[in-house]
């Protein structure tokens, strides 16, 4: 194959690896078929990135996965000197502004990396490119590996792929998850320790493909926590499942791509709004109710909590009301100093969603009116005012409520 054709092939095999980028649908290909995502900084900059593989060759048999060794299709590398020149012309030329490189896993997954590592350490001491770099570490790496790649990558990540060993075996039976969890200690191991000033920055994230196991929410959402708090992973990424032709999960169902929303929007009560997993509301099954957003969830099971005051409350108390944000809390916290919030008008200009919030507050003392857009949120269904009371007042038990 031509560099073209590589670009094409392995460009087009990395689009399933989300971990820094953005998501499928803002993925832009130029007319030499290369693939360019957005993907958001540390600092919140937005970078074009070039999301690339080394090789689609692979060892392993992921049952999921179209890069697996039984799969019979054309397969390519790029040597390193080759990705680096090509990156560097695409980087001059304006058309990306970082480099994700993953990879199959060929040789070992030690010979990989080396080669994933010369391809960055030439791109830094050859062509002196200072931009971002996130590297893939694969599965099985020694210690010198990732080492090496924390010292040439802005940031680095691990697929965990699923919660537990039980779940990973029925994907990857070639994989162990202590395999995968070493790197990811020790990465928290390096960066505690010091470690290069740009990957101590962005750090290390990881991704779950969710659903083609069988693992609940449950399981996912409580390894995500610890991932968060005893390894201080940057992020995690949640793949909904989807069947590819060719893979012995073919005839599997998609994963709705609404789990995979309800999964973030949980990633962000932990991340930004300071809820715990111990916190989180489950249906029988132990997944997320998908009718919900998993606050309002909250909301109603804790109709103790409310309403809130809004000229009073903490930010913790505020970042509990749906429709308020850690952007708008800051703000009625600052616009509350130069007089008290009176009307859902008020709140609106403060930048939460007013109706949203409307059930479960009060302001100035008083409740404001409401509430269909509450029903609505549920539902979908248009209640008169008695059901919609009810609804905030459901027992905890009552889940049926939002499915
Ligand atoms: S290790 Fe598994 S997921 Fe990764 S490329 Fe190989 S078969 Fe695919």
């Amino acid at each position: 194959m031509d560099t073209t054709e590589k670009v094409q092939t392995l460009g087009e095999a990395a689009r399933y690896d989300l971990c820094g980028a953005c998501g499928e649908s803002h993925r832009v290909k130029d007319d030499m078929g290369r693939w360019i995502y957005p993907a958001a900084l540390p600092d919140g900059k937005t970078v074009k990135l070039l999301k690339i593989l080394l090789t689609n060759a692979c060892d392993n048999n992921c049952l999921y996965c179209l890069n697996r060794k039984d799969r019979d299709f054309p397969r390519t590398s790029f040597k390193p000197e080759e990705l680096a020149h090509l990156f560097d012309q695409l980087y001059r030329a304006e058309m990306v502004q970082g480099l994700f490189l993953s990879s199959a896993v060929r040789g070992g997954p030690d010979h990989t990396m080396e080669q994933m590592i010369a391809t960055a350490e030439i791109l830094r001491h050859n062509y002196l490119y200072r931009g971002y770099i996130h590297l893939k570490i694969l599965p099985g790496a020694s210690w010198g590996c990732v080492e090496r790649a924390t010292q040439v990558a802005d940031r680095v990540s691990v697929n965990l792929e699923a919660p537990g060993q039980k779940w990973l075996g029925r994907l990857a039976p070639d994989k162990e998850l202590d395999d995968l969890l070493a790197p990811l200690r020790w990465v928290r191991r390096l960066l505690e320790e010091g470690g290069e000033r740009r990957v101590r920055r962005a750090g290390q994230t990881t991704q779950f493909v969710v659903g083609a196991a069988g693992e609940p929410d449950k399981e996912i959402l409580q390894t995500t926590e610890s991932l968060y708090r005893e390894l201080k992973l940057a992020r995690v990424y949640f793949s909904a499942f989807q069947p590819l032709e060719g893979t012995p999960l073919e005839d599997r169902p998609a994963t709705p791509l609404l789990r995979e929303h309800r999964l973030y929007q949980t990633d962000f009560l932990f991340r930004k709004y300071g809820f715990t997993f111990e916190e989180l509301i489950f249906d029988q099954e132990g997944n997320l109710p998908l009718g919900a957003d998993p606050k309002m969830i909250w909301a109603l099971h804790h109709p103790q909590f409310f309403p809130v005051e809004v000229n009073r409350a903490t930010r913790e108390e505020l970042l509990r009301v749906p429709g308020i944000g850690p952007r708008s809390a800051r703000r009625i916290i600052k616009g509350r100093r130069m007089g008290r919030l009176r009307t859902l008008e008020d709140l609106r200009r403060l930048g939460a969603v007013a109706k949203r919030a409307a059930p479960f507050i009060t302001l100035s003392g008083k409740r404001p009116p409401f509430q269909l857009s509450l029903w609505e949120a549920l539902s979908g269904k248009t209640p008169d005012k008695g059901q919609a009371l009810t609804a905030l007042a459901l027992p905890t038990s009552e889940l049926v409520y939002y499915r």
